[in-house]
């Protein structure tokens, strides 16, 4: 299977879903992600800012790109020019950093909150009193180069599907919850991001609206899915 037949798979199946496919394309060259631009594939993730950069510059322009990995406050500045959304704002702190560095650019960018759902505790993310305290806060309500659109998360590495599917359906509860108490009336707030290539079929089950593959796309990485801090 060519990465070209993969995408055309892949987007037969999401398509008539609506759900967003968000390439993920760390670890892999940049011929890689020219082949599924060929393919018409035009969101890719990276999860590391060098990374990420060393690509973009290289790539063509109309790509968006999307920062799916943990993002310290001090790498902001190197994205914010270009990035089309950080599916990882685990706090506050790094929202603020991200509106100021948005503004620097005139730009409004697109976030989502990332939500703690694993069992695993080496994942990142917000648990539910976090999240309603971080949309409560003052703080938050004065950011105007930020714009939420969504939640982002990750499902235990496991191969029990009732876990997952738990895991998933609790993600989605919150969502819809956050969009009835704070997003009611903006359209904006529209996006679930969950579901990997392991799990994104449970995920579209649960409600997901865009899902995040790499492997199925690209084939197997050889470094590790997740690296340690
Ligand atoms: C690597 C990664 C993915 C894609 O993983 P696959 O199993 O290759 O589909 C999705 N989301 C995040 C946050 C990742 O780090």
């Amino acid at each position: 299977m060519s990465i070209k037949s993969n995408i055309e798979e892949i987007k037969k199946e999401l398509n008539p879903l609506g759900v967003t496919l968000v390439a993920v394309s760390k670890t892999k060259p940049v011929e890689d992600i020219l082949e599924a631009y060929e393919a018409g594939q035009r969101i890719f993730g990276e999860n590391m800012v060098q990374e990420l950069l060393e690509k973009q510059e290289k790539l063509p322009q109309d790509i968006q790109w999307h920062l799916i990995g943990h993002l310290q406050s001090n790498k902001v500045k190197y994205i914010a020019p270009f990035i089309s959304m950080i599916h990882s704002v685990d706090s506050l702190k790094l929202l603020v950093e991200i509106n100021k560095h948005a503004l620097k650019h005139n730009r409004v960018i697109d976030c989502l909150l990332q939500v703690d759902i694993a069992q695993e505790d080496t994942k990142f993310g917000l648990d539910h009193p976090e999240v309603i305290e971080l949309l409560e806060s003052d703080e938050f309500k004065a950011l105007k180069n930020v714009r939420i659109r969504g939640l982002m998360g990750i499902a235990t590495n496991t191969d029990k599907e009732k876990e997952i599917k738990e895991e998933f359906y609790e993600l989605k509860m919150l969502f819809d919850g956050i969009k009835l108490s704070y997003y009611r009336k903006e359209d904006s707030f529209d996006s679930l991001s969950m579901g990997m290539s392991a799990d994104y079929i449970l995920a579209i089950e649960k409600g997901s609206t865009m899902v995040r593959l790499g492997s199925t796309i690209f084939g197997k990485r050889v470094t590790k899915h997740f690296k340690a801090k």
